[in-house]
Order: C-alpha cells, then sequence, then structure tokens
C-alpha cells in the first residue's frame, strides 16, 4: 500500500442519535412524486416538496434548520418525522493518481464501494456507483463475482453514494456543469444495475433531475453484462448511456468467462444493442472489453469484434486486467492490447486503451470490500484466540 493512501475511519457527522434513524424516515431515494405524496400526509402542498427538493439535492443540505426558505413551523415538523441520511463512510483512500475511493456502511451493516476517477488532467472525473452488495453472476474476471449477491441498494443507497462523493469535494450547492469536478457518472461499481432495475431508475432520475444534482443523461452511462430483456426499459425509462461488458466475441468464450452468455448469447445481446433506445452516432453505445492473455486478445478476435459491431453506434473500450489475488488470468501484453487497438481504429472504430486507475488502492472492482470483510474475518480470529467472543464481539452479518 502507498504511503499517499488515506485510511479515514470519518464518520457522518449528522449529530442523530441511534433512536432518530430507527424511527424516522430518511427523505433521501424517494421520486419526486413520492416526496410530494408524503409532504401531502403531513399537509403539506406540492411546491413545500418543490422546495424541500432544492434543498436536499442543489444545496446538499441534512439540517432542516438551515433549510432557510421553509417556515420554522414546517422545519420542526420535519425534523420530528424525517431525517435526511447519507450511508455511513467506513473508509476512504486516495491514489496516487487522485484516485479516491469510500468504503460505505448501510443501515444493517453491509457495505459498497464508490469511486472517483478523475481525468487525465484531473480537473473532471466520473463517479463509479454500486448498484448490489455483491452480485448474482459470476464473471470468472471479476472480483465482485466471487462474493455472493447480499442484496438490492435502495434508491437512497444509490443516491447517497454519489452524495458521499459530493460532500467530500464540497461541490454543494450544485455547481453549474463547466465548474463540476463530478462531472460524469457510470454506474460500474458492484453489482448488476439491470437486475436492480426499478431502484436503478429511481435513483438516477433523482441523480438527473435538473432541480437538484442535476448530472445529464449524456453524462450518465450504466454498464451491463447483458440483462437482454431490460435493456429495451432501460434505454426508455431512463435513458442514459449504455456500456456493455462484452469481452469475448464467440459463445465459447464468453459462456466460459460471463456465464450470463448462456442465458443471454451473443447474437440476443447484438440485437439488443442494436434496438437500444436513444443510441446514434452521437451517442455510441461502449463496448467494454477486457485484455486477458491468450483468452480473448488475439487479431483474430479483433477483427471478429469488428464483424459484431457491424453497423452499430459502437466505441470501444479496451481495458487492461486488473489482477487480484487468486483470479485465474493475467492481462495481456502491452504489445497485444496496442495491436488489438489499431485493427479495431484502423476501422473507424475509436478504441482506446483504459489507463488503470488506482492500483494502489484495491480499485480492482469489488476488492475494497473483500479486503474489509477479510479483516473483519481475521478480527474474529484474533478475537477467538484471545477467548474475548461474546455475545458483545460478534463478527458484523455478512
Ligand atoms: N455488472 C455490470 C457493471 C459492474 S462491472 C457489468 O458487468 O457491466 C463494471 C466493469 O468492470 C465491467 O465491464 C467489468 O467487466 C469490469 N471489471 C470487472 N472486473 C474487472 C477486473 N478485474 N479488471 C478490469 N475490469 C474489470
Ligand atoms: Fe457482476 Fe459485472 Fe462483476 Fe459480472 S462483471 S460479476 S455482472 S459486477
Amino acid at each position: 500500500m502507498d504511503a499517499q493512501n488515506r485510511c479515514v475511519p470519518r464518520r457522518q457527522s449528522l449529530s442523530l442519535s441511534p433512536m432518530d434513524t430507527d424511527t424516522k424516515k430518511n427523505l433521501i431515494g424517494l421520486s419526486r412524486d413520492e416526496l410530494i405524496a408524503e409532504m401531502a400526509t403531513i399537509g403539506e402542498k406540492p411546491f413545500r416538496a418543490k422546495q424541500l427538493w432544492h434543498w436536499l439535492y442543489n444545496r446538499g443540505e441534512t439540517d432542516f434548520a438551515k433549510m432557510s426558505s421553509i417556515s420554522k413551523v414546517m422545519q420542526a415538523r420535519l425534523a420530528e418525522q424525517y431525517v435526511v441520511l447519507r450511508p455511513q463512510l467506513e473508509r476512504e483512500m486516495i491514489s496516487t493518481d487522485t484516485t479516491r475511493k469510500w468504503l460505505l456502511k448501510f443501515d444493517d451493516g453491509n457495505e459498497a464501494e464508490t469511486v472517483y476517477i478523475p481525468d487525465e488532467d484531473e480537473t473532471r472525473g466520473a463517479v463509479c456507483i454500486s448498484s448490489q452488495v455483491g452480485c448474482t453472476l459470476t464473471c470468472k474476471f471479476c472480483h465482485t463475482g466471487t462474493q455472493l449477491l447480499v442484496r438490492n441498494l435502495t434508491p437512497a443507497e444509490i443516491v447517497g453514494q454519489f452524495m458521499v462523493a459530493r460532500d467530500a469535494y464540497g461541490e454543494w450547492p450544485t455547481p453549474d456543469d463547466q465548474a463540476r469536478q463530478l462531472s460524469n457518472i457510470v454506474m460500474m461499481g458492484m453489482g448488476e444495475p439491470l437486475y436492480n432495475f426499478d431502484n436503478v431508475a429511481t435513483a438516477l432520475k433523482i441523480i438527473m433531475d435538473g432541480e437538484g444534482i442535476a448530472i445529464s443523461k449524456r453524462r450518465v452511462t450504466l454498464s451491463t453484462s447483458g440483462v437482454v430483456p431490460m435493456m429495451k426499459r432501460a434505454g426508455a425509462e431512463i435513458g442514459c448511456n449504455l456500456a456493455v461488458s462484452l469481452h469475448a466475441v464467440t459463445d465459447d468464450v464468453r459462456d466460459r468467462i460471463m456465464p450470463i452468455n448462456k442465458k443471454y448469447p451473443l447474437a440476443e445481446l447484438m440485437r439488443a444493442c442494436a434496438e437500444y433506445p436513444g443510441a446514434s452516432n452521437a451517442r455510441r453505445i461502449t463496448f467494454e472489453y477486457i485484455m486477458l492473455k491468450g483468452v480473448n486478445d488475439s487479431a483474430a478476435d479483433a477483427r471478429q469484434l469488428l464483424r459484431l459491431l457491424k453497423g452499430l453506434p459502437a466505441k470501444v473500450n479496451l481495458i487492461p486486467f486488473n489482477p487480484w489475488p487468486g483470479s485465474e488470468f493475467e492481462c495481456s501484453d502491452m504489445k497485444a492490447i496496442r495491436t488489438f487497438s489499431d485493427i479495431i481504429q484502423d476501422n473507424g472504430i475509436s478504441a482506446p486503451i483504459r489507463k488503470s486507475r488506482g492500483a494502489d488502492i484495491l480499485a480492482a472492482c469489488g476488492q475494497l470490500r473483500s479486503e474489509s470483510q477479510r479483516q473483519k474475518c481475521s478480527r474474529l480470529s484474533e478475537r477467538l484466540a484471545a477467548g474475548i467472543e461474546d455475545e458483545h464481539h460478534k463478527v458484523p452479518a455478512e
């Protein structure tokens, strides 16, 4: 681990007693309509919900008493019944290349990761958000795939990840588009977003709402391993950019490294891409392609990829495999990656090689959470060895 990494066991300072969070409803994660309906239950008109929305999502305010355009009476009523909560910050790590990663803990003790990945010039960048704790799919190259699915994240937990990132960068009130460091969002953290469709859709609509967090749909990308029946809905109802984790160009190889291919083989996946609503030459579908030595990285693979992408508004993102302890693959040689990229680019499709970011802070998908689980297990063994395991020292539910 690099000396510049910081491990900050910081907690959200919202000065709430545990009683508050147990008995009061969190307002974060309600859609606009749900917030209007919620305010109606305490006798408040829709325009009050609009004011509240502004405070929650444009100003990032968590304290009702500071919501100055709201009357004192309503502030008190809100404080009696509601809270404005973020996920709890368990660990924060900053890489030497300024990639920043947060391990967040939710009410039930489950954890997920959120990462900020700055562009090369470090003035802007993308926040990578998780949609599930773990994943039901078991892609062989993915660290998250080694963790069983624990559960779907709620809209509050998905939006909350971005809000924690904004807190860390002080980007409240919502800066205008040009001034933002956290300029983009990618649903590429832990989990398969299209297996948690409703919650992801609600959360992204909150994030894209122009009167709140206001990240435009053109700056939001949802990545899927290829849940074919949900792709059309994603385009129609969320309308953000699509990224597809392709990673192989034959059903044989894809079946082996991404078992979801047995359910939705390549021909069906490519058809769903061709029908993705909103895709155009100006808004291309990104095909993610991990470079795995000797598995999917030959010149013949590159040519087959060109055949698959024929006629689609596509761009390719070549991702050097990020190894993790126990993984069965190696990253392709740089020469093979460059040759692959050249073959694609010579045919007019952009195929940049993704720069590996944050390698020194366990940036491979799912690794930080696994590390946290491992530490809990070793803490448990230490306690057991010391004979102090009892009701008050239980290892948290995994
Ligand atoms: N479940 C979704 C989104 C999360 S995975 C999906 O599969 O698209 C986000 C991206 O990280 C995917 O393209 C995935 O293939 C990639 N990824 C997973 N493990 C990786 C590793 N070890 N090295 C590089 N990229 C990885
Ligand atoms: Fe799940 Fe995506 Fe990882 Fe596959 S690559 S195991 S779908 S998170």
